[in-house]
């Protein structure tokens, strides 16, 4: 599988991103946007805004929005995040499909939907959801049966009372049954490759040459994550310096995760390791943050009220017993 379209920039501004709280990934949670014609790089700006600033009037941030053709990482993917409105943050990462353009909503049911003008679009964005999955569950050592839709979540009391995305699979023949199948086929069939395109990866320290007798790395150059961007050439492994070679397309921001222009150097995988980006970016970034303490009780039920009272007046309060 390659994640060629993963795209990554973090939402640094939303006070998601900001609360720095992370998770062990146990599960992942589908949700689609039901909001027609807005697609996955254009929720970066709509998003990437403070509530406590005034600047947006819902507390969510999601780790993912992806379409027909990009798949935007716009949280680290262990970052607690604020998509199910209820414990699911917790545990399970999220990320949201975009809908085509072309439709309203009357509650939660679909107005005016064409399904066959928007099959295409929807195989598209639906291989991309796939995709996404094998990728997390091999990331995490998860499998089909961890995924769940916004939905299903409700029905086992760890997400609010949403429909998505059951009011738009059904059109195209599909459910969530259906999607987790497709990731099992997915999960089986992995390509006997080291590296994937879209992976983000480091020179290692001992390196002095991009491949055997090629030219010498600029110490810049090791300063920075990479992206790979091609791991083939006209369908055919790469050789340099009798190397197999990947092509650095992109450069990786270590603590934004922002993607500029790259090397575009072919280079020999061996002197290549694979960056945890979540791990990189908590280690890169000691950033201290200001925490407000509301109050501490010797009683659990009193804690419990006032955090009541805090999430209904939409704080992310959490409760820690020390
Ligand atoms: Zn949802």
């Amino acid at each position: 599988m390659t994640l060629s379209n993963l795209k990554t920039k973090f939402m640094t501004r939303n006070d998601c991103y900001t609360a720095g709280r992370t998770i062990t990934p146990k599960g992942i949670m589908v949700h689609s946007t039901v909001t027609p014609g807005v697609m996955a790089g254009s929720w970066f700006s709509r998003w990437n805004k403070s509530y406590r600033a005034g600047e947006i009037n819902r507390q969510v941030c999601v780790h993912a929005f992806l379409d027909d053709k990009e798949i935007w990482q716009y949280l680290p993917w262990n970052h607690r995040g604020w998509h199910a409105g209820g414990a699911a943050n917790n545990t399970h990462i999220g990320f949201e499909i975009c809908e085509p353009a072309g439709h309203s909503f009357r509650g939660a049911t679909m107005v005016g939907y064409d399904v066959k003008k928007n099959e295409a679009y929807f195989r598209a964005a639906w291989k991309n959801a796939v995709d996404l999955c094998v990728f997390l569950c091999k990331k995490y050592g998860l499998t089909e049966k961890d995924i769940i839709g916004h939905a299903e979540g409700h029905r086992k009391g760890i997400a609010s009372n949403h429909a998505d995305p059951d009011h738009w699979f059904p059109k195209h023949g599909e459910s969530m049954d259906s999607f987790r199948a497709a990731v099992k086929i997915g999960l089986k069939n992995p390509k006997n490759e080291d590296f994937y395109v879209g992976d983000i990866v480091k020179i290692k320290d001992a390196a002095n040459r991009y491949y055997p007798n090629g030219p010498q790395i600029p110490s810049w150059v090791k300063s920075t994550n990479h992206k790979i961007t091609q791991n083939r050439s006209n369908g055919k492994t790469v050789l340099r310096g009798g190397r197999k070679a990947v092509l650095l397309g992109k450069k990786i921001h270590k603590r934004t995760g922002d993607e500029s222009p790259g090397i575009m150097t072919w280079v020999d995988k061996e002197i290549l390791e694979l960056v945890d980006v979540e791990k990189e970016e908590k280690g890169a970034a000691p950033e201290k943050l200001y925490r407000v303490q509301v109050g501490a009780f010797g009683k659990e039920e009193n804690a419990k009220a006032l955090m009541g009272r805090l999430q209904k007046a939409g704080f992310d309060a959490y409760m820690r017993y020390e």
